[in-house]
């Protein structure tokens, strides 16, 4: 490992932040914390932190000996100065001769000498920050080191790498017990640059930012060097000769974890994936011993909270039967839900006070031959899971190339997962009516679909965008986040291939919202049937071919699901030549009653809205001052021209789909959005 560190770099940061009033100890210290939470083989996701030792004038101006260290919540790769909340040390070291302090006290007694009150909680390993001695010192879960640490043989391997330069802390869970034993290991032998925190990662301190930074690097590099020897690879299973694709497998993996809701009938708990794979991930997934070193818990305790302690193991999709590959996955899920209740119900008996379970759902399910899966309540969070997973891989990859790998006992990852500071890491937001599921929507980057896209990502769903226009949909997404797909409704290829995508991306879809549309206009006693067949393309098959295709997954994956249909006023309140756009609606007002006639029973629902005079919808800016004018009305008149006298917005249209998506007791419905219209009223 390579150090980062730039002379130049530290300069320009401490000279831009020197203008704000920040002293050169905490921009440095910004600097380091910075280049250490950039590299995921050093920090991943809030693990890791750091620390300085300095002076500053509190809030009356009065100079204070302070630790400033890492805040909660903040993510190393980014830290501001902010980050680094500044705590009185002599309270932190008084706390030094007491025999036992709890957390909760731990929390309370930072919290009450902090400079700022409203700073973050510093963070949960701040006591071992303050009980040891060095200027600067840095924490990292370094991959490499705990490859060496995590074997029956770690300590001996740690000794014959670092010899006396790094001292050997035995693992104790984070806390006041873990700081305190730190502090002794160190006292012992202060000339040690740093510390070896057994099955947990590595301190290294120094007297400025750049030396206990270089030291980091120095340990991690020893590290490295030492797992390159290694030379021992996995060696392979025998596979199916034909695999199933992460598309194919995603919405059976996603429907097999989904939970159904004890207290709302319908209601689902479902997680969205995130899909990994490449040589280091085949090459560990297709291991013949896979189900052993896969299996012994994760490689450093705070990964928990991220991964509970093992990933779910799944069998090779064999694409020539993939039924057997479905039963097996449900079989494999329901074990691992048991097995976690277990365990949390044999741990939760011996301790006091009692915790309450977490979903006993997996975060990782590994897949041989294909990949890894990333699973959680968000995208974010599949993706957290997956990064971590993808460095267990690492870390486990080369303590078996050299020795064996070993975690922690159960009953020490049980505390961390369940010990009350690493839950407030996760936060307590209440979560939103659509979270953990999928909406694609077509037809996005029209304003009624982006008006919908917005709803649902308000409402907390993951985002598949559909449309036509690439450039687009592509501005939609990111602005909203969520998925792109260039996609023509009316080619049958480009919609299978757009699930496949979505598919891929999350692991199936729960909403489609089948949106895109066009209006023909024209006489209909002369119309051309070339006309009226595009119309029926768009306007009516294509609802078809989305629909099909989403029942087709939502089946897969076996947690119902909700398609929404885009119809019209026109479907049953016809106006003048608008019957080639109107027609093909109101099959498609049927096909909505059709598909909630037949999929009732595996808990689909199909409802559709009818809009009526909706701006930047079919009504482009020239349709409206024609028809205005047309009625001898103003535009603004035109627009207004309904019962209530009131303007539809595209707003108003994707409130309706959003109550849809959320009416778990509605099927065969139609919501009309037009302002009143008693001619378009459904009888
Ligand atoms: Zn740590």
């Amino acid at each position: 490992m390579k150090s980062r560190w730039r002379d130049a770099e530290a300069k320009s940061l401490t000279s831009r932040y020197a203008q704000q009033g920040i002293a050169a100890d905490l921009a440095l210290r910004v600097y380091t914390s910075r280049l250490l939470g950039q590299d995921p083989k050093l920090v991943l996701h809030g693990g890791g932190n750091t620390s300085v030792k300095m002076r500053m004038p509190d809030l009356l101006g009065e100079e204070t000996e302070v630790l400033c260290v890492k805040g909660s919540g903040w993510d190393m790769a980014e830290i501001e100065p902010a980050g680094l909340p500044a705590v009185r040390l002599k309270p932190l070291l008084q706390m030094k001769t007491r025999t036992h302090l709890s957390d909760e006290d731990i929390v309370r007694l930072q919290r009450a000498n902090l400079l700022d009150p409203s700073a973050p909680n510093p963070s949960v390993e701040t006591l071992l920050h303050a009980f040891l001695p060095g200027k600067f010192i840095d924490h990292t879960h370094a991959t490499a080191v705990l490859s060496l640490t995590d074997q029956p043989e770690g300590e001996k391997l740690c000794r014959e790498v670092y010899g006396g330069r790094l001292g050997l802390v035995p693992y104790i869970m984070p806390g006041f017990d873990l700081a305190k034993k730190a502090a002794r290991v160190f006292e012992s032998d202060p000339a040690v640059e740093g510390l070896v925190l057994l099955k947990h990662g590595i301190f290294t301190f120094g007297d400025s930012a750049q030396q206990a930074y270089e030291r980091m690097i120095a340990a991690v590099t020893a590290a490295e060097e030492r797992l390159a020897r290694g030379r021992r690879t996995f060696s392979a299973a025998i596979l199916p000769k034909r695999l199933a694709p992460a598309a194919e497998i995603a919405p059976i993996l996603r429907g097999a974890c989904g939970l159904k809701d004890d207290k709302v009938e319908g209601a689902w708990r479902r997680l969205i994936c995130e899909f990994r794979s490449g040589p280091e991930v085949l090459h560990y997934v297709n291991g013949k011993e896979l189900s052993r070193y896969s299996q012994l818990g994760v490689v450093t305790p705070d990964h928990t909270i991220r991964t509970k302690n093992l990933p779910m193991l799944l069998p090779a999709p064999d694409a020539a039967n993939m039924a057997q590959f479905r039963k097996d996955v449900h079989e494999a899920a329901k074990t691992f839900i048991d097995r976690y209740k277990a365990y949390f119900t044999s741990h939760n008996a011996r301790i006091e006070p009692k915790k309450r379970p977490l979903d006993p759902l997996p975060r990782v399910a590994l897949v041989p031959g294909v990949g890894l899966f990333g699973l959680g309540r968000s995208k974010k969070d599949a993706r957290i899971a997956a990064d971590i997973a993808e460095n267990a891989i690492a870390v486990i990859t080369d303590a078996e190339s050299i020795g064996r790998f070993e975690s922690l006992p159960e009953k020490d990852l049980f505390a961390m997962e369940y010990w009350s500071l690493e839950q407030a890491k996760l936060g307590k937001e209440t979560e939103k009516p659509l979270q953990g599921q999928v909406a694609l929507i077509t037809g996005a980057a029209g304003a009624i679909g982006a008006a919908v896209a917005r709803a649902f990502k308000a409402a907390g769903a993951e985002l598949s965008l559909l449309d036509k226009d690439t450039a687009a949909v592509e501005k939609l997404a990111q602005s909203l986040g969520g998925l792109a797909v260039t996609c023509d409704v009316t080619d049958g290829e480009s919609v299978s291939t757009a699930f496949a995508r979505t598919a891929e991306i999350f692991g199936g879809v729960d909403i489609a919202v089948s949106n895109a549309g066009a209006a023909w206009q024209g006489d209909i006693a002369e119309l051309e049937d070339d006309v009226l067949r595009q119309s029926f393309e768009l306007n009516f098959f294509a609802h078809q071919r989305v629909a099909q295709a989403a029942v087709r997954m939502m089946r897969a994956q076996g947690m119902g699901g909700c398609l929404l249909f885009n119809v019209s006023k026109q479907a049953v309140n016809p106006g003048p030549e608008f019957g080639p756009y109107g027609m093909p609606k109101a099959a498609t007002l049927l096909l909505m009653r059709q598909y909630a006639l037949e999929c009732g029973k595996d808990g689909i629902r199909a409802n559709g809205v009818n809009a009526d005079r909706v701006r930047g919808g079919l009504l482009t800016k020239e349709m409206i001052a024609a028809r205005a004018k047309a009625r001898g009305l103003n535009e603004a008149d035109y627009m207004r021209g309904n019962l209530l006298g009131r303007e539809v917005t595209a707003e108003d249209v994707a409130a309706a789909f959003l109550y849809h998506a959320t009416a778990l007791k509605t099927t065969g419905d139609i919501t009309t959005v037009d302002g009143g219209n008693v001619a378009a009223a459904l009888r």
